[in-house]
């Protein structure tokens, strides 16, 4: 059953809802909300071309100018969203992308240093930190983008063959074993490579948000999940991260906790 997300009107917390309920109760706080319309932010969420998404967002901003949320969400997509020519690319899909990449290389050390260097001088981008310290509303959308975009990759991992499909010779495999095959990615570049960098919290944030990520792409794909995760545990790298106190130690997350 497809749900969306609620953000509570009164207390503000997110919770899951199915799709076509016309109202519900806060798990947090047990306030009833109303629910109308898709949000500015869901139907944006569901847009998978960048140009589009990015031009949802300009027209809604010409319309209403003074909506602090909208204009709020028009200065993230600057920082996301960079155009060449006539094309609009994703710049926080981008950094997940070169992760994935490097993640594959992270045992020749040059490398590593490559993609360390390239997350820390994301994250220090004069532009990114002057926005994301003007208040938790914008750090918050910050995270929700970045999980957002690396939602988008393994959305597009699916079915589209063109792009991340052929990039992790997905062709003709049958539903689970790209779950299978995606899981494996996630946690080799969610886990594995970044269990190799300096333990910042963007660092940890990352982690955490890639894997949520790719549950929203895959809602099934918690067994595979483990199974990845515990076979990276019992390897070298992994037994490393274990000691060093960075993952939890094994037989770890069976079924999701929540
Ligand atoms: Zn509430």
């Amino acid at each position: 059953m497809a749900e969306r997300t609620i953000v509570c009107g009164f207390c503000g917390k997110s919770f899951q809802v199915a799709e076509d309920a016309g109202k519900a109760f806060c798990v947090h706080c047990g306030a009833e909300t109303q629910i109308g319309e898709k949000t500015l932010q869901e139907k944006l969420d569901e847009i998978l071309d960048p140009q589009k998404r990015y031009n949802t967002l300009q027209d809604q901003l010409e319309k209403t100018p003074d909506d602090p949320k909208v204009a709020l969400l028009a200065e993230v997509f600057e920082l996301r969203y960079f155009h060449r020519k006539k094309n609009t690319f994703d710049g926080f899909l981008r950094l997940w992308f070169d992760m994935v990449t490097y993640a594959r290389k992270r045992d020749k050390a040059k490398e590593l240093l490559n993609i360390q260097n390239e997350i820390k001088d994301f994250m220090a981008d004069e532009k990114l930190v002057a926005f994301r310290s003007k208040s938790e509303e914008a750090e918050k959308l910050f995270w929700h983008e970045m999980k957002n975009a690396i939602e988008l990759y393994y959305i597009s991992s699916k079915d589209d063959r063109q792009y991340t499909s052929s990039f992790f010779n997905l062709f003709r495999m049958k539903g689970d074993a790209v779950t299978v095959k995606a899981a494996k990615d996630v946690v080799t570049t969610g886990v594995a490579l970044l269990s190799l960098c300096e333990q910042t919290d963007d660092v940890v944030k990352l982690g955490d948000i890639s894997r949520e990520a790719f549950l929203k792409a895959y809602p099934n794909g918690m067994a595979a999940y483990n199974q990845a995760l515990n076979e990276w545990k019992g390897c070298e790298e992994g037994k490393n991260a274990i000691a060093n106190g960075i993952v939890e130690p094994l037989p770890e997350t069976k079924q999701d906790a929540e």
